[in-house]
């Protein structure tokens, strides 16, 4: 893959594009405000003015400049930016695949450009990023806890002349830390290089499904206290406990409600799973974490499991 391209972009170069240097600390988050899948083809936006990339509500995201070069939509900020206009009009919400573009992108911009994980915040621009920061407006009191009265009267950054610009809009901003979270899974599994787990449950195979389910519940879980004593081994398999809760007699499980909760949480997590609500190693650890909070002070007794 050449130098400054993104591996899972349509790179779309736009003419006479500059070739000064980018260092990226933000990606930047646009709206272009109008339907157009594609705003620029081979040439610039107005006034000379254009993004990194264009990420439409459907399909690939375009990359129009390389992302160790320069573009032109941030004004000051460019130069430190890799920005990204996107196809919607305000009112909108990003589409699932905006968010998932932006995510695969902001990952790459961690894992291969430095950029800091983290959400840009009123005194701190760096990282994911967006418009409004560098734009000075009437955009309500100003409140740590409500980015979107954050802007360039804080920030101290202009990254336009325009008085009141709203891009990329309230709601665009609110699903920011979407953004975020996502883009988490693609830098834990440095997948920035295009081979991703991108919905890893929706192309799981029955039996991929069944192998994960398995391997969680044959996870050694270590045990204590009169529970060690009977089993007469440091650890258990997950599924183990299971029957051994499940076959104590009635007045043990009620003294037992650990036991109980952790069956709770197994079928809840199992639940999820078959959702595909979320991934299975979130799932592994959550039914790891609590099984091993449970079970690390219990005193079991000695009921004879089945
Ligand atoms: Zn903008």
């Amino acid at each position: 893959m050449a130098k400054g391209r993104i591996p899972f972009a349509k790179w779309q170069p736009i003419r006479g594009r500059s070739l000064k240097r980018n260092k990226p600390r933000r990606v930047t988050v646009h709206i272009a405000v109008t339907d157009s899948p594609d705003i620029y083809g081979p040439g610039k936006g107005p006034g000379g003015t254009y993004a990194h990339c264009y990420n439409p509500v459907s399909g690939s995201l375009l990359q129009h400049q390389e992302l160790d070069r320069k573009t032109y939509a941030d004004l000051d900020g460019n130069g430190s930016t890799i920005s990204v206009e996107h196809q919607g009009r305000p009112g909108d919400r990003m589409s699932a695949n905006q968010i998932d573009n932006m995510a695969r992108l902001f990952a790459l911009a961690v894992t291969e450009y430095g950029v800091p994980n983290r959400i840009a915040t009123w005194n701190n621009t760096s990282g994911l990023a967006w418009h409004r920061l560098g734009c000075k407006g009437n955009f309500g009191a100003f409140s740590k806890s409500d980015r979107t009265t954050w802007s360039g009267s804080q920030t101290g950054q202009r990254w336009t002349t325009v008085y009141g610009k709203t891009c990329p809009t309230d709601n665009f901003i609110h699903q920011i830390p979407e953004i975020y979270r996502r883009a988490q899974r693609y830098i834990g599994g440095g997948a920035s290089g295009g081979t991703t787990e991108r919905d890893w449950l929706s192309m799981a195979s029955k039996e991929d499904v069944t192998k994960a389910v398995w391997e969680a519940l044959t996870r050694p879980v270590a045990i204590g206290g009169a529970t060690k004593a009977y089993v007469g081994d440091d650890d258990v398999p997950y599924y183990y406990l299971t029957r051994y809760a499940a076959a104590a007699e009635f007045g043990g499980r009620r003294r037992h409600a650990e036991v109980m909760a952790t069956l709770a949480g197994q079928n809840a997590a199992i639940e999820a799973l078959s959702r595909g609500s979320v991934d299975t190693a979130t799932i592994v650890q959550a039914v790891k974490d609590a099984v091993q909070d449970a079970v690390g002070s219990l005193d079991q007794g000695s009921p004879d499991p089945q």
